[in-house]
């Protein structure tokens, strides 16, 4: 594998040990590439299905398991906390509130981390300590700084995360610590964590947040294991929450190379949902310049989605072209509505994976989905995420029916 300009009119190549995440000549991010692999479907598919018998832990991960469309690395080499593997719920009162006969939740928070970041870390980890890299260091909204500390303290790497102060849910921050990271407090939001971090340009650093080729190659996976349980018989739509849009941007690199693969014969559309307060996505495909339309205070009760400038957005829209998707806003209101229906399915999640339900219902009732299609929402982050935020809205909710009573 070699590292590759995502922008297609560029056409940079690089070698895969080059270190910038960004073109040298265009300035577009860059992304790995599987120079047109064409293994023979139907073996590899057997080979898969196979792995899940194995004990050997890179057969075990729901990451190393698909390594066919992975780095390379030697066994000895993989960083795993046996990530992946997570499971297709099919959703009842979910359905039936968002007015669809055929929903199914992946949930991607039920990870060792408890977040989707983990099948990224687990690549970009090993990549990390095959550099011989003494510090990683990522800004977070509280996930990818989890993550990052758990796969680092196993790899016997340093970990330095960014955070925006008071903006996280202490569960998030509570993580880090427990995995030993150091964390470096930030005032003010995301955006501003992030520039600070790539603005002080340590040396020693190796940057882990989403724009790193690396851990967009392990959150792939997520559309091999899903395409996997529904037995290569691809949905209508795929759903996912978009923040810095990395894993909107890995879900359509991971379908466009199933598809030029031959592994899957028809794409399902991407339908990528952000908040109302951090909707700069939706703004820039409104504006249609070529431009972003960053959200200069990003504001929502989704903390992990709350992002004004998403670094990943043209890769973004790279795969909303590809797979004929789209992109919507919901309101906190609708968020946390969604989460709470999620919950009484048993399933829980966090209020970011809470607009995927919030962003399908609206899709419903404008007809743009139907009844019948099959709809697969991927839930980002585990319930135990955010415990405040249910805290509260049930107080408030117990405290309106007293007042009424
Ligand atoms: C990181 C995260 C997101 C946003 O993903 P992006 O790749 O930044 O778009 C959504 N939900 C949860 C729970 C997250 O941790
Ligand atoms: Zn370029």
């Amino acid at each position: 594998m070699q590292l590759q300009c995502s922008n297609q009119h560029c056409g940079e190549s690089l070698p895969r040990d080059f270190a910038a995440f960004d073109c040298p000549k265009c300035g577009d991010l860059l992304e790995l590439s599987c120079n047109g692999f064409q293994p023979d479907p139907i073996e590899l598919k057997a080979l898969w299905r196979d792995r899940r018998l194995s004990n050997d832990p890179a057969d075990r991960s729901g990451v190393w398991r698909f390594r066919e469309f992975l780095p390379d690395y030697s066994s000895d080499q993989i960083v795993s906390l046996g990530e992946g593997n997570t499971p297709l719920i099919a959703g009842h009162k979910t359905g039936a509130f968002a007015g669809l006969s055929n929903l199914q939740f992946k949930h991607l928070g039920w990870n060792p981390t408890g977040s989707f970041k983990d099948l990224g870390m687990t690549v970009a980890v090993t990549e990390a300590r095959a550099r011989g890299v003494k510090v990683v260091a990522c800004a977070s909204t509280g996930n990818t700084a989890a993550s990052m500390a758990a796969y680092a303290a196993r790899a016997g790497i340093a970990a330095r995360v960014y955070l925006p102060k008071g903006r996280l849910s202490p569960a998030k921050v509570a993580q880090s610590l427990d995995y030993g990271a150091e964390i470096v407090e930030v005032d003010g939001n995301f955006d501003q964590a992030l520039a600070m971090m790539t603005e002080r340009k340590s040396s020693s650093e190796y940057f882990l947040n989403s724009i790193n080729p690396f851990r967009v190659e392990g959150q792939k996976t997520t559309m091999f294991e899903l395409m996997e349980q529904v037995d290569w018989n691809p949905p209508d739509f795929v759903v996912v929450p978009g923040g810095n849009l990395g894993n909107s941007s890995a879900f359509g690199k991971a379908l466009r190379e199933l598809s030029e693969a031959r592994l899957i014969d028809r794409v399902p559309r991407l339908v990528i949902v952000q908040a109302r307060g951090a909707n700069a996505l939706v703004k820039t495909l409104a504006a249609g310049s070529g431009q972003l339309e960053a959200v200069v205070e990003p504001k929502t009760c989704a903390s992990a989605i709350s992002i004004g400038a998403p670094r990943s957005w043209r890769k973004a829209l790279t795969a909303l072209n590809f797979t004929k998707g789209n992109v919507l806003d919901v309101s906190d209101e609708e968020i946390l509505e969604a989460k709470s229906v999620i919950g009484l399915d048993g399933i829980g999640c966090e209020p970011a994976s809470a607009t995927t339900l919030a962003g399908i219902r609206r899709l419903r009732r404008t007809g743009e989905i139907g009844e019948h299609d099959r709809v697969v929402a991927i839930l980002t982050g585990h319930v135990l995420k955010d415990p405040d935020i249910i805290l509260k809205t049930h107080s408030e909710r117990m405290a309106a029916a007293e007042v009424s009573a």
